[in-house]
C-alpha cells in the first residue's frame, strides 16, 4: 500500500492505492506518464473516440452474450451502444468517425451474429464482472472480465472484447504477452481451481473503410508462464511504491524530479506523440508546474474499484 500520510509535495488521492492492468501497463511504458495520468490525475479535457466507441461496443456485446443471438437482441444491443455513445458524440459528428461510427457498429453487430450464431455453443457464466485479486500483501489488483463462458468439454474461457482500425498482424500478436491477458488468466485460475481452463479469447472486431472483420484470437499460458507474470507484477508493484517513496522526500525546490523518471524511448506510440511530450520537453521538475492544470487537460481520477463485485485471494 502507498502511505498516503507521508509528506508529499502534492495533494494525495485515494486512487493512488488502486492498481489495475492499465496502470501497470502505463508504468511499464513510462514512469513519468504514470505520474501525469495517475498521480496528478491529468487527462485530456475532450473524450477519446476510441475509448467511447470501445465502451459502447462492450455494452452491445454484453447484451448479445446475456440474451443470445436474435434480431431483437441486435436491436437492443444497438440501443445499448447508442445510449452510451450519444452521451459523448452527437449525430453531427458521425461522418467524421467512419469506419467507427454508429452506422458501422450496427452493421458490425448484424455481421457478428450472422458469423457466430451457429458456432457459439458455450454457456455464458457471467458478463461484465469486476473484482480484485491479491498480487502481494496489501496490493489488490482490480479487474473487469467482459465475459466468462464454459464450453461443451467443461473448459472455462474468459472473453475479452476489442475493437480496432489497425490492419497489421501485430494487432493480434500484441495480446500474447499483454499484462492484462496474463492478469485475466490468473483470475480465471483463482476463480475456477477445479475446472480445466481453456484460456482467453480475444473477441476482436476490426473496422475498415472497405469491410468489417470479426476475429477470435485464442491465448493460453502455462502455469510456469503465469507464475513468471505474477512475480513480475509483484516487482512492478514494489517499484511503483518506491517511486511514491521518492516523491515523498522531494519537493519543487530540487532542480530535477527523480521520482517517476522519464522513459524517452516511449514518447512515440502507434505513430503518435505522447500527450505529455510538451511538458517533458521543458520541465525538469514538473512539481514546479502542477499548481494549475494545463490548458487542454482536466483532473479525472481513474478508479476501477467503483464497479467491483468479486474479491479473490491469490
Ligand atoms: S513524453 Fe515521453 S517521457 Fe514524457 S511522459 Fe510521455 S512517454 Fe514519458
Amino acid at each position: 500500500m502507498i502511505n498516503l500520510n507521508a509528506n508529499y509535495p502534492i495533494p494525495t488521492n485515494p486512487t493512488w492505492n488502486v492498481c489495475d492492468s492499465s496502470k501497470f501497463k502505463a508504468y511499464t511504458t513510462c514512469e513519468r506518464m504514470y505520474f501525469y495520468r495517475y498521480v496528478l490525475g491529468w487527462r485530456r479535457d475532450f473524450p477519446s473516440h476510441d475509448l467511447v466507441f470501445g465502451e459502447a461496443w462492450h455494452r452491445a456485446m454484453k447484451r448479445l452474450f446475456d440474451e443470445g443471438f436474435s434480431k431483437k437482441t441486435i436491436e437492443k444491443a444497438f440501443d445499448d451502444f447508442l445510449a452510451y455513445y450519444r452521451t459523448n458524440f452527437s449525430e453531427d459528428s458521425d461522418l467524421n468517425y467512419i469506419p467507427k461510427s454508429p452506422g458501422d457498429a450496427l452493421k458490425a453487430l448484424i455481421e457478428y451474429v450472422t458469423q457466430y450464431e451457429r458456432q457459439d455453443h458455450w454457456e455464458v457464466l457471467f458478463t461484465e464482472r469486476a473484482g480484485t485479486v491479491l498480487i502481494d500483501e496489501g496490493i489488490p489488483l482490480h479487474f473487469r472480465l467482459d465475459a466468462v463462458v464454459r464450453d461443451e468439454n467443461d473448459r472455462i474461457f474468459v472473453i475479452d472484447h476489442k475493437t480496432t482500425k489497425w490492419a497489421a498482424s501485430t494487432w493480434t500478436e500484441q495480446f500474447s504477452l499483454d499484462f492484462q491477458v496474463y492478469a485475466y488468466l490468473h483470475v480465471l485460475h483463482c476463480m475456477y481451481p477445479c475446472n480445466p481452463i481453456g484460456g482467453l479469447i480475444i473477441n476482436g472486431t476490426r473496422f475498415f473503410k472497405s469491410k468489417i472483420e470479426h476475429i477470435r484470437v485464442p491465448i493460453n499460458k502455462s502455469l510456469e508462464s503465469l507464475n513468471a507474470w505474477f512475480q513480475e507484477a509483484q516487482v512492478l508493484a514494489r517499484k511503483i511504491k518506491g517511486d511514491f517513496k521518492e516523491l515523498s522526500i522531494t519537493s519543487s525546490a530540487v532542480p530535477v524530479l527523480l521520482a517517476f523518471p522519464r522513459r524517452t524511448t516511449q514518447c512515440v506510440q502507434y505513430m503518435r506523440m505522447c500527450q505529455f511530450a510538451d511538458f517533458c520537453s521543458v520541465w525538469a521538475n514538473p512539481l514546479r508546474h502542477v499548481g494549475d492544470v494545463p490548458e487542454g487537460f482536466k483532473i479525472e481520477w481513474w478508479n476501477p474499484a467503483e464497479k467491483e463485485t468479486i474479491i479473490l485471494a491469490n
